[in-house]
């Protein structure tokens, strides 16, 4: 893709990111900056400090995220897949790959190590905090604080994206399982019906007040249909 920039390679696999991480990067800076805590800087002093750890915050999520996408990738290869390249998007990142793994019980683990490193580095984390923090989050150091925001935010990555929305994580756990008992293109339909399903609840619960909601519903029912399609011109040969 024209639109992505590569910044490096990790074990191998070129990482990209958007041309739009010049925008999202500061829009997230900005949130966590006008966030109250303890879950933004909004009441940290001096101004330059705030703005400091606002951006280190919003450049140690996307890192966050970075290393949830090579937990996959490392268990793929693992397994006898292949990596082409890490991308890194508004929310969330995608590990494309070349070679797939097509052993239910094996993409299932593989899937499985994302959320799971997640909420690893969630847990170091809060405990980093908790261990050394002797201030309530909200009064004590603001580097603390900015561990504890990064660790929360691991765990509600972990945790969201293991909800059995077709195609993110959870979704594709349910599919590897589905597989074991059906054949891989019905078991993505039924999967792909169910990420679907979520999608809608999803977007309603977003328009009553979570806007961020309705973007993931859109993603999801949009990443649903595609991967659907795809998966059944691979494989039906009707
Ligand atoms: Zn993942």
């Amino acid at each position: 893709m024209s639109s992505s920039y590569q910044i490096g390679k990790i074990i191998g696999i070129p990482i990209k990111i958007h041309i739009s991480f010049l925008i999202i990067l500061p829009l997230f800076a900005w949130f966590f900056s006008v966030q109250t805590e303890p879950l933004g800087f909004s009441g940290v002093e001096p101004e330059l400090m705030k703005y400091v750890l606002s951006l280190l915050t919003a450049i140690l999520l996307f890192a966050s995220v970075l290393a949830h996408e090579l937990a996959h990738s490392f268990f793929t290869i693992r397994y006898g897949g292949s990596i082409r390249e890490i991308r890194l998007y508004l929310i969330g990142g995608v590990a494309a790959m070349e070679k797939e793994v097509n052993e239910p019980l094996k993409e299932a683990k593989m899937t499985f190590a994302g959320p799971l490193s997640s909420i690893i580095i969630g847990i170091l984390l809060l405990s980093v905090n908790y261990a050394f923090n002797k201030a309530p989050v909200s009064e004590g150091n603001p580097l603390f604080l900015m561990i504890f925001i990064l660790g929360y935010i691991n765990i509600i990555l972990g945790l969201f994206n293991l909800l059995p929305a077709y195609p993110m994580d959870g979704g594709r756990i349910l599919r590897a399982f589905l597989a074991t008992r059906m054949n891989f293109v019905k078991a993505t339909e039924k999967s792909a019906t169910i990420g679907k399903t979520f999608a809608v609840l999803m977007a309603i619960l977003g328009f009553l007040g979570n806007p961020w909601l309705i973007l993931i519903a859109a993603f999801v029912f949009i990443g649903a249909s595609k991967e659907e399609k795809q998966v059944k011109r691979k494989y039906d040969k009707y």
